[in-house]
């Protein structure tokens, strides 16, 4: 680690473990070998068992915007209603607009979360093919409740279920398979705690089979191109893929499963309620509090501190936090919890934050 490392404790990039760094700088090969074929298989193996789901597990050379972009664009033929609680909800229908795809959005007030009532009002119209749903919003420290959702999604078979898992997945448990989701999205900087490149996705035969009935796909991101590279050649890449990211990734699932997948997803939910207790204590939460975040804790900025000069104090000390995001930027501040983070780093850091505001 260099002396002068700055430890971050924003929803993205995360501090990443040296032995992955390590993983990433080996020698390349290339990417049509057995041995590369190898490397994704092992490395599709274990996100199975992180995302529990045995379905096709893509891997894609882009940061998670562009899977979105993938799973939106190839999977709905008539619209896609996307369920928007904050900014990268509002992402997915720019993409949906972008890309000439027939979308509407419902957008909650920011702080809110999505209810099943909302979910059923839409899809009972009959009028759409995809649901588009963000797991865990980044910019209001919001999870959703899908267990809870995922009742009535799972209540029209016909509808694809595309989720934006981004910033919780591998931070809160997410039963892909149990819940019904078709298509499930991840980046790697966020939880996985990887350095950012890789993006990483889960997708059902019934997203597949939609995808079939679709006429224009794209080509970087096709989702058929990218099913017949992994069936047909054995888990490889239409085109060259990160194989750095490909070994750290490999190298990741496996400190992953070492830690256990359960105890990684108490040590985030341990993390989170020690940064809201804190939080309010000193400032409010800025979301409904039983929608809460177990990544990302979005700080309502009651005592109207200079955010941009806590920060700046923060960072002599070799950490820095994040602002609010967007229209949000002087009104909250967000701290993640999230990788490799542990309750002695958030301890460390809210006692500097303490030490540095004079409370
Ligand atoms: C960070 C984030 C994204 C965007 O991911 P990139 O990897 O930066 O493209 C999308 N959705 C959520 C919820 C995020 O937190």
């Amino acid at each position: 680690m260099k002396k002068d490392h700055v430890r971050l404790f924003i929803p993205g990039p995360v501090e990443v473990a040296p032995e992955v760094l390590e993983a990433m700088t080996q020698p390349m090969i290339g990417h049509r070998s057995k041995e590369y074929s190898d490397l994704q298989r092992s490395a599709t193996e274990k996100m199975r068992k992180l995302m529990y789901t045995d379905k096709m597990i893509v891997f894609a050379t882009s940061s998670g915007t562009g899977l979105l972009e993938t799973a939106i664009r190839n999977t709905t033929k008539k619209k896609a209603i996307v369920f928007s609680v904050g900014a990268f909800g509002n992402r997915w229908y720019n993409i949906a607009k972008k890309n000439g795809i027939p979308a509407d959005k419902h957008e909650v007030e920011w702080g809110e979360a999505i209810t099943p009532e909302m979910i059923d009002k839409y899809l009972s119209t009959g009028d759409y093919d995809v649901i588009a749903l963000t797991h865990n919003e980044t910019s209001t420290g919001v999870m959703n409740p899908v267990e809870e959702l995922a009742e009535v999604i799972n209540k029209y078979p016909d509808v694809v279920w595309i989720m934006d898992a981004v910033s919780s997945l591998s931070g809160a448990k997410i039963e892909v398979d149990k819940l019904g989701v078709d298509f499930c999205l991840t980046s790697s900087q966020k939880a996985l705690a990887m350095p950012p490149g890789l993006s990483i996705a889960s997708v059902s035969d019934k997203a597949l089979d939609r995808a079939r009935e679709v006429e224009n796909r794209g080509f970087y991101f096709d989702l058929l191109r990218l099913e017949k590279y992994i069936k047909e050649r054995d888990h490889q890449y239409p085109t060259t893929p990160t194989i750095p990211h490909m070994y750290g990734i490999d190298k990741q699932l496996d400190r992953i499963l070492e830690e256990g997948i359960e105890n990684r997803f108490k040590r985030h939910a341990q993390m989170a309620e020690y940064v809201r207790d804190w939080a309010k204590e000193h400032f409010d939460l800025f979301a409904d509090e039983r929608y809460l975040s177990d990544t990302v804790t979005c700080v309502k900025n009651t005592r109207g501190i200079d955010v941009p000069k806590l920060n700046k104090e923060l960072r002599k000390r070799k950490m820095v936090i994040a602002n609010g995001y967007g229209n949000l930027k002087n009104d909250t501040f967000r701290i993640a919890h999230m990788g490799e983070t542990t309750m002695e780093d958030i301890k460390n850091l809210l006692e500097n934050i303490e030490d540095i505001l004079n409370f």
